[in-house]
């Protein structure tokens, strides 16, 4: 406990309440509903039985409520304050598409009605696919995959169904070592050999490192853009042409697409294939797992390869089909079951149309502008990582903490004391320490400012040799600093009761 705090008989402390977990409290016959015995019916599990109790806990209704109510306050969220998690674009969900997603004909779908009573939904997916490809500049989209991950694995799948196609999968792919860990994580999935491009001092793919490596044994590159640094790859283009010279495709990663939405259509920069995160850029809810939804456009040269079903517009309606118009022999297969994450594609495509062209485009331009002022109050008591301008996120280095004693990590769990969830810490890899704010273009200035002014706090406190303020935070939090490698190795999880009163300091 710490040091300073009071000791409560009950183990709350005023309104962060402490109790054993559901299992704990489990009082056997106990139950929240009472219901009459199930008749018997005939057994069609060919013999098949339970042996015994399931081992659920026995629990009234109240204790049920109070439990998750109290354990979703000790939990930070959008909804509770600035989430600047870099990479992530932790913005506000509009409460629109809720709604949107909660009207009866929509929420109350099943995906194994009969197509002719679906046809809206059919029609939905096909309006947000037709907005997704203007938006990209791109041909085609495959709307199934369920994640960022999920879509990169699509692409490269794309890509090796395309190679294989000519009669050769290829061996390597190319990514550079700023990226997500995803990408080298997908082209290894797919059979390929990781090999890792360089970044030059100015934070972006040392061109000509890449072009040392090209080779006809390159199946494709995964570059991000705007990178992982929070920089626009200005060398995109020639990227593009050397890959394409070589027979290869570029995969880019999306994930970063709040930051150019409205502005730059990745169609014209030479990519054949990019997810978008729908949880990120068009602000569907995401955070504890899920779900995501990482729909994938296609260049003309990957479209034939893409993962089935699609939504084609029949003469009688929409209907599913196992190909898109082109030839169905191609596709490399299914990614997932039914058609995708149909609650996160309704929310994507409300907060499209109720922010319309000019309020996308203003979207990416208010979350440069949030990042760069972060930079512009910061950049005298931190150290950013790269010279200039940045785009939606901005990176710093632990430069700024040389000789303080204090850590990128004690630098961040004292944030959570100031009542902020960490920016990302120690990603990407290429920066020493690294700090990666992303403040998101919902954020207000007065939100920004007080942010900011905590981490100036924080940059001065570190300065001034204070590392016992560090050493213990967080000390506010239900849970103080843990030893992350125990907590992975040999987690508590049992309920520990509060020390008797007496015994107390
Ligand atoms: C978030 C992210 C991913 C992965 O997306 P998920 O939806 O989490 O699977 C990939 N690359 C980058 C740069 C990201 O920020």
């Amino acid at each position: 406990m710490a040091g300073n705090a009071k000791q409560t008989h009950s183990g709350h402390r005023g309104l962060d309440m402490d109790e054993p977990l559901i299992f704990e409290q489990d009082a056997p016959g106990r139950t929240g509903v009472d219901l009459a015995e199930p008749p018997a019916v005939q057994d069609r599990l060919g013999g098949l039985a339970r042996r015994g109790p399931v081992g659920l806990p026995g629990l009234s209704e109240p204790q049920v409520v109070r439990h998750f109510a109290r354990l979703s306050r000790m939990n930070y969220a959008i909804d509770t304050g600035l989430y600047p998690l870099g990479s992530c674009t932790m913005k506000h969900n509009p409460r629109l598409n809720e709604k949107v997603a909660r009207l009866p004909g929509l929420g109350d779908l099943h995906p194994m009605q009969p197509e002719e009573t679906v046809q809206g939904a059919f029609e939905l997916i096909d309006t947000l696919a037709h907005w997704i490809k203007t938006l990209t500049g791109m041909p085609a989209v495959a709307m199934s995959p369920a994640a960022g991950a999920h879509g990169e694995l699509c692409g490269l799948m794309c890509i090796r169904a395309a190679h294989e196609a000519k009669g050769n999968p290829r061996a390597r792919v190319l990514v550079p070592e700023s990226a997500h860990g995803t990408n080298p994580a997908t082209a290894a999935m797919c059979g390929y050999t990781v090999d890792a491009i360089p970044a030059d001092d100015r934070g972006r793919v040392d061109l000509a490192a890449f072009e040392a490596k090209l080779g006809d044994d390159v199946a494709g590159v995964m570059l991000t853009n705007p990178n992982t640094c929070g920089l626009f790859e200005n060398d995109i283009v020639k990227v593009a042409d050397r890959i394409h010279e070589i027979g290869g495709y570029f995969y880019a990663d999306g994930a970063n697409f709040n930051a150019i939405v409205g502005r730059v259509r990745p169609g014209d920069l030479g990519i054949d294939a990019m997810h978008l995160n729908l949880h990120k850029t068009f602000s569907t809810p995401h955070g504890g797992g899920g779900p995501g939804s990482g729909p994938v456009v296609l260049s003309e040269a990957l479209a034939p390869y893409a993962p089935v079903p699609f939504v084609v517009h029949g003469p009688d309606g929409f209907r599913l089909a196992e190909h898109a118009g082109g030839d169905a022999a191609k596709t490399f297969g299914r990614m997932k079951g039914f058609h995708g994450q149909m609650g996160m594609f309704i929310r994507a495509l409300s907060y499209m149309l109720s922010h319309g062209s000019d309020g996308l485009r203003q979207v990416a331009e208010d979350a440069v502008l949030n990042a760069n002022y972060v930079l512009a109050r910061l950049q005298d008591v931190m150290s950013p990582a790269y010279p200039g301008p940045c785009m939606h996120e901005v990176l710093f280095d632990d430069h700024f903490l040389k000789d303080t004693g204090v850590s990128t990590l004690d630098f961040a769990k004292a944030m959570i004391d100031e009542g902020y969830h960490p920016m990302t810490v120690y990603f990407p890899l290429i920066v020493h320490g690294a700090m990666l704010v992303e403040p998101t273009e919902t954020e207000s200035k007065d939100s920004v400012d007080r942010f900011i002014d905590s981490l100036r706090y924080l940059a001065e406190k570190a300065k001034s040799g204070d590392t016992a303020f560090f050493e213990q935070a967080p000390e506010l939090t239900p849970r103080r600093r843990l030893d992350e490698t125990r907590a992975a190795r040999s987690p508590v999880l049992r309920w520990q009761p509060p020390p008797a009163a007496d015994a107390a300091e």
